[in-house]
């Protein structure tokens, strides 16, 4: 652990500053050059620069109180039909939130809220399969809901059958992803959502990761299975303007088929001297470069921007699968759907993390998997200059690792 700071007795002038920023940020990981595949979605300098205009003109307001800044009200109001739109949702109505697992968080909150209003549930469940992202997990854990996971097919989809058995009076909600994060995997979300429907139970598809490339991927022509609101009994919806909508971090989207459904997320409180308190999500005070940058870029791209963006990606994820699955030793798991996936090795008893250690030497930042042990990639359009200088370094660290022992990498995705 570093030694503790305390506040400096006197300020530092701005120039001291920033050049101590910028030299700590120098030991970062380098997502611009394209050598990450997790964590930061690059589209190019000109959409970072639209983001970081916006975030800058709207940095101090605060979107808590719509009254005093109607400007984020609008935003968020557009972002959210636009997204709406993009998802078939005519009568969508939802929020912006701070993130992927705030906008799971109201989700899961939302479909107990019902599941006690509608079926006098007093113990809920939450049904999702083992690929679904952990937020389900941590969500569950503050709402005070249990989380019954359930198994995955072969090809790494959620296994209907058992869901439709782990289904019963005391379930809320059923989990779907669209794509998955750990296979890049879009569940049968149809007939998960048949499952919720017969017992008139909420049903959530977490397309934080699909829900901005998904519908341009299909407008290009390429297969995506169904997955929005086109599909019956999808009551909900999430989606990540902060990963593939190319926003800066802070901007999720959630969405609730109707009126009626999302009337079950906000919070409200009217006994307190400083006045009424209502929120639709997890924050108080909200701030308004997150709405704005989101707004933004969306109205900079437009369609046809996301659709350039969107070609580019798959053209480059076609070309890293087939060259991974060209090495000798290496397995693609499943047959992913969307620019994320993971590999492992042919032979179980090899050690990918190996692989993966011959890489960081490279300079590569691969993140490390379980379930077994893989090595991930989610594919950006900044990828599209590296795939090629990738797939040779992949090349010789599989020949030098020789699958050997790894340094001890360990399977982790978060602190
Ligand atoms: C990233 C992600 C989340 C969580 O979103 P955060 O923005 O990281 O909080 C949830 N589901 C999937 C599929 C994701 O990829």
């Amino acid at each position: 652990m570093s030694d503790p700071v305390g506040l400096p007795a006197r300020g530092t002038p701005p120039a001291e500053l920033f050049a101590e920023m910028r030299a700590a940020k120098r030991e970062d990981a380098d997502w611009h050059g394209g050598r990450t595949w997790s964590l930061v979605y690059h589209a190019s300098d000109a959409v970072d620069d639209v983001v970081a205009e916006a975030h800058a003109l709207f940095l101090f307001e605060n979107a808590l109180n719509p009254r005093a800044f109607p400007s984020l009200k609008r935003f968020e109001t557009e972002v959210i039909s636009m997204t709406a739109a993009l998802l078939n949702g005519p009568h969508a109505r939802g929020s912006m939130t701070s993130g992927g697992s705030e906008s799971i968080l109201l989700a899961v909150k939302t479909a107990r809220d019902r599941a006690r209003a509608e079926r006098d549930v007093d113990r809920p469940t939450v049904v999702a399969p083992l690929s679904a992202h952990p937020a389900f997990d941590k969500a569950a854990h503050f709402c005070d809901v249990e989380m019954v996971h359930t198994g995955l097919r072969d090809d790494f989809r959620a296994d209907v059958g058992a869901v439709a058995d782990a289904v019963d009076e005391r379930t809320c909600l059923v989990v779907g992803s669209a794509f998955g994060y750990p296979h890049g995997v879009v569940d049968p979300i149809p007939e998960l959502a048949a499952v919720a429907a017969d017992t008139g139970v909420s049903m959530h598809v977490d397309a934080c990761l699909g829900g901005f490339i998904l519908p341009f991927l299909e407008r290009l022509g390429h297969p995506v299975p169904p997955f929005d609101f086109r599909v019956d009994g999808v009551t909900s919806m999430s989606a990540d303007v902060h990963k593939y909508g190319f926003t800066a971090k802070g901007a999720s989207v959630l969405l609730h088929r109707d009126r009626a459904l999302y009337a079950h997320q906000p919070y409200g409180y009217d006994g307190w001297p400083g006045g009424l308190y209502g929120t639709r999500g997890v924050q108080g005070a909200r701030p308004g470069g997150p709405i704005a940058g989101a707004w933004a870029v969306m109205r900079y791209l437009g369609e046809e921007g996301y659709l350039r963006l969107a070609r580019a990606v798959l053209e480059t994820t076609h070309r890293l699968l087939e060259g991974v699955r060209s090495i000798d030793g290496l397995r693609v798991l499943g047959d992913p759907d969307g620019p994320v996936f993971a590999f492992t090795t042919t032979d179980d008893g090899q050690n990918v993390f190996a692989v993966g250690d011959a890489m960081d030497a490279r300079g590569w930042h691969l993140d490390r998997q379980q379930l077994p042990d893989a090595l991930h990639l989610m594919v950006s359009p900044g990828h599209a200059r590296v795939a090629d200088r990738f797939l040779d370094d992949l090349r010789a660290a599989v020949n030098e690792a020789g699958f050997a022992e790894a340094s001890g990498g360990q399977a982790r995705y978060g602190e």
